[in-house]
């Protein structure tokens, strides 16, 4: 499979006859075979694939057109989004051999939408970090430049689809895990409305800010994933039905809304110029360009490091050696709770779990949770204030391109990575990174990616404008 196909181009192919899902998969595990021992981009790959894609074969034969949309294409998974039969690991060793009873929701309407799972794509423990390197079972490298992280949390999934495994990979965003390595790999990469998209059966990081979606090789591939796997779930209280929300509309061209206040400090200069140089041609291509001031959104960080380790550190409280995966002995019930914990998490999630411990705790609880918990509502409102002059707003999806391995040694630097990503988390909107440009480091070419920011449910006004200004330059 060469490295950029979409689903579009492979359905064109499958009803023109020219190539099979049988096809497909069999270049799926060649390009396993021969990449990811260096890569490492999945913790499995499933082997009954084949015997799915023999059944998407004849079945095209049978359908033609009328085939479900995504009958016979190839996606891998992040691997702490539930499949049943399969492992379930979080990339973690407290799940290293927990198996998923039933599949999540968003796996349950792929596979009605005729997708073939083809693999398990390795990610930060538990989703916690920008690299990958967080992995208990080691990093994912990125295929543009293997001495380079792939970002993360999806690292695995950004990785499998750039190293041309699969034409899409699906993924978790609680502060940027989707746009971030989308950014890094190449790849587009898609944050829904928290709601749009159900969380039944994804292992809970944030649960007030996780969603699932798309890395993909076009905006239209994202929209199309997002298509199926969006929707009212029964299963989870939180998910939205669209129609429910002011329609946001689509334009010919739009009205963007730039924070230049912040984007002064600790961004690369190459991704500042790729950043301009975007702007420059969407002026061009008829787009009004405006600047708006963001000064608590420019504050997201400190409020998500408060805000997402409480929800993990609740989260997390049900790994406790009895009931999912690790149990290690003790004398009584609390030594098999501390050496279970102790055994089964990496220090980034220990580090997290300690944080959100502690700034729920009496006496903290309103210093610091509540006052993250008061800065979200804040933000929204500030965001809504802007929506009503602006359709989008832009910014770099990420300060930096890919960095190496070990380049930032304390865990602050790595968080600022998601200086531009979490707010949208914390406000639930929806944001796209699409690849904007590439700049030259070591002698390597680098993707730097832009991300778009919508009003809440404004889903559709990002996949317009990134067909736009990406699908029509591929
Ligand atoms: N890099 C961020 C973090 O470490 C985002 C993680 C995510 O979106 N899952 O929290």
């Amino acid at each position: 499979m060469p490295t950029k196909h979409t689903i579009a181009e492979l359905r064109s192919k499958y009803l023109a006859g020219s190539v099979t899902p049988t096809d497909v998969i069999e270049e799926f595990f060649k390009v396993v075979k021969e990449s990811d021992g260096e890569i490492h981009a999945f913790l499995e790959v499933y082997e009954n694939a084949r015997e799915e894609a023999k059944v998407a074969t004849l079945k095209f034969k049978e359908l033609g057109e009328s085939a479900p949309p995504l009958l016979g294409i190839p996606i891998a998974v992040k691997n702490n989004i539930l499949i049943k039969g399969k492992k379930a690991t979080a990339a973690s060793r407290m799940l290293e051999n927990y198996v998923a009873t039933y599949d999540a929701t968003i796996i349950e309407r792929l596979r009605e939408a005729g997708a073939i799972l083809v693999g398990a794509t390795n990610m930060d423990e538990f989703a916690m970090g920008s690299s990958t390197e967080n992995s208990a079972f080691g990093p994912t490298k990125n295929p543009q430049d293997t001495a380079r992280v792939p970002g993360g949390s999806s690292g695995g999934s950004a990785a499998a689809v750039a190293m041309g495994a699969v034409p899409v990979a699906i993924g978790t965003d609680t502060g940027g895990s989707i746009r971030q390595p989308a950014s890094y790999c190449g790849l587009v990469g898609y944050k829904p409305t928290y709601g749009a998209v159900s969380r039944y059966g994804l292992i809970a990081m944030g649960s007030s800010l996780d969603q699932a979606g798309p890395l993909a090789n076009s905006v239209a591939d994202a929209e199309l994933i997002h298509s199926v796997m969006s929707g009212l779930d029964d299963r989870d209280a939180t998910t939205i039905d669209d129609n429910t929300y002011p329609k946001v509309d689509i334009k010919e061209t739009y009205t963007i809304g730039i924070p230049r206040h912040f984007l002064k400090e600790g961004i690369d200069e190459g991704v500042l110029q790729a950043f301009e140089t975007h702007v420059a041609d969407l002026e061009k291509a008829g787009h009004k360009i405006v600047e708006i001031e963001l000064p608590l959104f420019a504050k997201g960080l400190a409020a998500y490091y408060v805000s997402m380790p409480a929800e993990v550190s609740s989260n997390l409280a049900r790994f406790d050696g009895m009931r999912y995966g690790l149990s290690e002995s003790g004398d009584d019930l609390l030594a098999v709770y501390e050496n279970s914990r102790a055994k089964g998490f990496g220090n980034e999630v220990k580090r997290r779990i300690l944080l959100g411990t502690y700034v729920l705790s009496s006496g903290y609880y309103d210093a610091y949770y509540g006052k993250a918990e008061a800065a979200r509502v804040l933000m929204r409102e500030e965001l809504n204030q802007v929506f009503t002059k602006v359709d989008l707003v832009l910014t770099p999806s990420a300060p930096t391109p890919a960095f190496r391995f070990g380049e930032f040694a304390d865990p602050l630097s790595v968080y600022k990575q998601d200086i531009f990503t979490v707010p949208v988390n914390l406000t639930g909107v929806p944001a796209i990174s699409i690849p904007a440009c590439t700049v030259q480091c070591d002698g390597k070419t680098l993707p730097v990616g832009v991300q778009y920011i919508a009003p809440h449910a404004g889903d559709l006004r990002l996949f317009d404008i990134g067909k736009k200004v990406y699908d029509s330059t591929i």
